[in-house]
């Protein structure tokens, strides 16, 4: 596992984690820099707006108005590294200048081809051959949406039956998949699947099951991701360890709270059925932490990758580390925050001796749009109060302020 493990200094054990310090969070942004995403975050922090720029984007996009160039400067050049491998690379060796890998990932959506399924193979394929041996990118990460379409992934889902030529088309994407993975295990690269839907998600789990089962025995190759904003999923986790202990296989775990929650609650009211989501944010937490807690109590089969941006989240998981004697840089347990969010807590970790990565999503702009307008809806203000990051970019600009009033300050 060591080549995985980004933090080749002793560990450093005693030293408080303060996720305040945002001079070290923006000390990859200069002043320009910070100035550009404190307007965007602006422009986010309103609803209404965010609500309008998806549909006019979208609507733009559709009937081909040339708004490329500004989308790329603004929205994507926040959260996107970049429209191709090579143009992420300035990014990757940023961030791991200050021991953050990358977790590239081609962040293509919507596609429905054949063709577009074989790119999206062919370019994870790439990643895994510029990741081996590259504490760098110590993972890749895939969307089981972007090589099958979603419509047949339903149907399995559902278990409707599939005709001959679904069959077929079924069977094409398995070989897809075991492309990848084959790759992925000679060349030492874990490959997470990100969760979507849940009218898509138990035949993930089920695919994500079955290659863990193939794939990781000795190490965990393929990692699932749990969406702890679903109700059921402690009882998931805790029938997958029954089952890796049983069948002696290594799991994968990345925990995420959920990205899809007014989509969810939408088609449960108007399918009339039970929604999938927790009745309460509390709740939300309440099992992400419980996750995090199983998960560490069986570090032995699991490699945990802690998705968030939640600061008492992440202490919680910090905490449980100590008590349960797990060292900072325990090769089983990575952290990671999605690129262009919640820097303070990333490098602040990274500072401590942590696993820290990025999720560092690139591709073509209009393809990545989908991404791009659910990390608006996130970033937007709840209830009246400013966004999280809006208000860590706001303090970082006073300090900047005070500090060159400071002597010797600039
Ligand atoms: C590395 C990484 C990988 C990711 N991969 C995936 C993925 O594969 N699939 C996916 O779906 N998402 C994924 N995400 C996105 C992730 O789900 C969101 O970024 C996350 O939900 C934001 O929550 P947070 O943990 O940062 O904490 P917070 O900001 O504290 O929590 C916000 C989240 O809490 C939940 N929530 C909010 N209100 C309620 C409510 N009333 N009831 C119940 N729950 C509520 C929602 O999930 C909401 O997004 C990933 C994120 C990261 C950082």
């Amino acid at each position: 596992m060591a080549n995985n493990n980004l933090a080749s200094e002793p560990t450093v054990k005693e030293k408080k984690i303060f996720f305040g310090n945002t001079e070290n969070a923006f000390k990859t942004k200069n002043n320009k820099a910070l100035r550009r995403s404190l307007f965007l975050f602006k422009l986010m922090g309103n609803p209404a707006l965010v609500k309008l720029f998806s549909k006019l984007t979208l609507f733009a996009i559709k009937i081909g108005l040339p708004i490329k160039p500004l989308i790329k400067s603004t929205i994507y050049q926040q959260f996107c590294a970049g429209e191709s491998i090579e143009e992420s690379q300035a990014t990757i060796n940023n961030l791991v200048k200050s021991k953050v890998g990358s977790i590239l990932d081609y962040s293509v959506e919507g596609k429905d081809s054949i063709a577009d399924f074989d790119r999206t193979k062919n370019e994870v394929l790439r990643i895994i051959d510029i990741a081996k041996g590259n504490p760098a990118i110590p993972y890749t990460s895939i969307k089981l949406t972007g090589i099958l379409r979603g419509d047949l992934l339903e149907k399995i889902n559902f278990q409707t039956r599939l005709d001959a030529k679904e069959e077929a088309e079924y069977d094409e994407f398995c070989n897809r998949l075991d492309t990848i993975f084959v790759n992925a295990r000679a060349n030492n690269v874990p490959v997470y699947i990100d969760a979507e839907e849940t009218w898509l998600q138990n035949a993930i789990d089920k695919i994500a099951e079955e290659n863990m089962r193939k794939y990781n025995r000795e190490k965990a190759i393929v990692l699932t991701t749990l969406q702890m904003y679903r109700w059921d999923r402690m009882d998931y986790l805790q029938k997958l360890i029954w089952e890796a202990r049983r069948e002696k296989f290594l799991i994968g775990i990345k925990l995420v709270r959920g990205a899809y929650m007014e989509k969810e609650n939408k088609r449960a009211a108007e399918k009339n059925y039970k929604s999938p989501i927790q009745p309460s944010k509390e709740k939300t937490d309440e099992d992400f932490d419980k996750a995090v807690d199983l998960c560490l109590q069986n570090i032995d089969i699991i490699t945990l990758c802690a998705g968030t941006h939640n600061e008492a989240s992440t202490l919680h998981l910090i905490d449980t580390m100590k008590k349960l004697k797990i060292s900072n840089d325990h090769p089983h347990v990575y952290f990671s925050q999605l690129y262009g969010m919640s820097d303070h807590i990333t490098f602040n970790l990274a500072d401590s001796g942590y696993n820290v990565t990025k999720y560092l999503p690139y591709g073509p702009v209009k393809s990545t749009l989908p991404y791009l307008i659910r990390r608006a809806e996130e970033n937007t203000a709840i209830a009246g109060q400013m966004s999280r990051e809006l208000k860590l970019i706001l303090e970082e600009k006073e300090r900047r302020r005070f500090s060159k009033m400071l002597p010797g300050g600039k």
